[in-house]
């Protein structure tokens, strides 16, 4: 157990204005709302309420930043030297960004230290590497001509990121914009916008021209939507819930945007009687409960064989037993809260339907302690395919366990889901892994592994779980249009 001398001092807040143009600026409406630490219910810092009139602003400043400022012209190897600067500032500032990370989302600071940042620096250096190899092709076409093409940036890309990892969002939306030339219009959360802010200001100060990126703190149903209706956005990027996507798309369709959605899951993670269970046990554990449970590829939905189930579940249980649920900033917690009042209203009421249903509630059940958004670890066993635990996105730490006896019933069970994320399998058998690798209607799928994310590795959902591909050389179709040039020889 950490002492209080071990603890991470609370970081300042600096940045809590509009960035629009390279100036700092309050909303125009002099609007703030309040960020919230949710590990205590305190409130942080009151940051500037962005709506239409300073989308507005963005945006021009973006397509001025495209059309007339220096990035338009820049070599596209100088691009990635700044967000190689950027990244390098990121390093410098590695501590701050970590406590700032865990004050404003409640996520443990050994998980900042250890993930977000560390995935986040990797993600702009990855595609800061891609900037000047945006390849066109020469196509042999029929008759005397020369045609080929170029890559061209999108244009200005409206980016609309959630709570649960504030920065890796930013460096998954800016590191493919930037390389391929884009200017950005940047919503963060309501829950969660100081380290977009301040990533914003490190941004400035690596020499990424002024108007480039631009973030405008604020609430979705305004600032986000006035983002997508805006005509001078030509695509936008959002990473959150199925639902919001669906009116995204229909706030959008006015001006046929370009769109990307990364969205949510019920993903299975599935055990075989043949694997290693103190693996799977493990796998099955950080699979669900890392990061509160608040991860798109949660792996809510763990599919057990019979013959391995009880020693399974004992194991996950002797873990939830012993994890330690605290402050966040405490290097030796492993559970921070979850991110807000609501988040942690819906959870409870995902807890008693499962009970209500008859799934046994193994371990926790309940809010943790009187102060701060905190859910106990909890574990379901006895969970039928068609209770809500089983169905729906809960986004906190209920993991449902769900027995299996036959292969193929397995596989249309494990698909029967609206979402298609992602999934795991646990076997020792690996020609088994690569059939059920190959059957499972999801977008990443790991093998005796969980959340192994990698910048270069593309991630994105079949059916309701999203539309596109973010991270890899994938990434990078969103942000850029293709042109064909034909030149007459004769
Ligand atoms: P949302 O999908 O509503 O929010 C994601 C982002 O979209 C936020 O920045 C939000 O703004 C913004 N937004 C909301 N409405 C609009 C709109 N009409 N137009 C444009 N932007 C909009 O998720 P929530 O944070 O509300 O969480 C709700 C549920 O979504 C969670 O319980 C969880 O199940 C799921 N979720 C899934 C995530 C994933 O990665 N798959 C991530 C986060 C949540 P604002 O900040 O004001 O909400």
């Amino acid at each position: 157990m950490a002492t209080i001398s071990e603890m991470v001092a609370v970081p300042q807040v600096k940045q809590t204005e509009c960035f629009i143009g390279g100036k700092w600026v309050p909303a125009s409406s002099g609007k703030t709302f309040e960020t919230i630490n949710p590990a205590t219910e305190e409130v942080i810092a009151q940051v500037a309420e962005g709506d239409a009139a300073d989308v507005d602003l963005a945006v021009d400043a973006a397509r001025d930043a495209l059309e007339n400022g220096p990035w338009g012209k820049m070599d596209a190897r100088d691009r990635g030297r700044l967000m190689h600067c950027l990244a390098d500032m990121l390093e410098d500032e590695f501590d701050e960004l970590s406590a700032l990370e865990t004050l404003d989302n409640g996520k443990p600071i050994s998980d900042a230290r250890a993930a977000d940042l560390p995935l986040t620096i990797d993600c702009l250096r990855y595609y800061a590497g891609f900037a000047d190899k945006l390849h066109g092709q020469t196509i042999p076409v029929r008759g005397d001509y020369f045609t080929y093409t170029r890559r061209e940036p999108t244009g200005v890309v409206g980016q609309i990121i959630p709570w649960n990892f504030p920065m890796l969002m930013v460096a998954w939306k800016w590191g493919p914009a930037l390389a391929a030339g884009c200017t950005i219009v940047m919503k963060p959360a309501e829950q969660t916008p100081l380290t977009c802010l301040r990533m914003a200001r490190l941004a400035q100060k690596a020499g990424i021209p002024d108007g480039v990126i631009n973030v405008i703190p604020g609430y979705g149903p305004t600032a986000g939507a006035s983002i997508v209706k805006h005509p001078g956005v030509d695509k936008v990027a959002f990473t959150g819930e199925h639902l919001t996507a669906q009116t995204i798309m229909k706030d959008g369709a006015q001006s046929l945007k370009r769109f990307t959605f990364e969205l949510g899951g019920k993903s299975p993670n599935i055990v075989l009687p043949d694997a290693n269970l103190e693996a799977a046990a493990q796998g099955a554990h950080f699979g669900l409960y890392f990061n509160q449970g608040q991860c798109c590829c949660a792996g809510s939905r763990l599919m057990v064989h019979d013959s391995v189930h009880d020693e399974l579940v004992e194991r996950i249980e002797a873990m939830n037993r012993d994890r330690k649920l605290g402050n966040p900033l405490d290097p030796a917690t492993q559970q921070g809260p979850q991110i807000d009042q609501a988040q942690l209203d819906k959870i409870l009421r995902y807890i008693e339907a499962g009970k209500q249903a008859g799934a046994e509630c193994r371990t926790g059940g309940q809010r943790f302690g009187d102060e701060g958004y905190y859910v106990e670890p909890t574990l379901f066993t006895g969970v039928e395919d068609d209770m809500a635990i089983a169905r729906e996105e809960i986004f906190g730490p209920v993991l449902s366990v769900l027995k299996f006896s036959d292969e193929e019933e397995l596989v249309r069970r494990a698909n029967d889901t609206m979402y298609g994320l992602a999934a795991a399998v646990w076997t020792r058998d690996i020609a088994k892994a690569h059939r059920l690798a190959a059957r499972l209607r999801a977008g990443t799928i790991w093998v005796n592994c969980y959340d192994v994310f990698d910048a270069a590795a593309p991630f994105g959902g079949f059916k309701m779980s999203g539309i596109g591909r973010e991270l890899g050389e994938r990434g990078l179709d969103a942000y850029t249009e293709t042109k064909t040039v034909t030149v007459a020889l004769n």
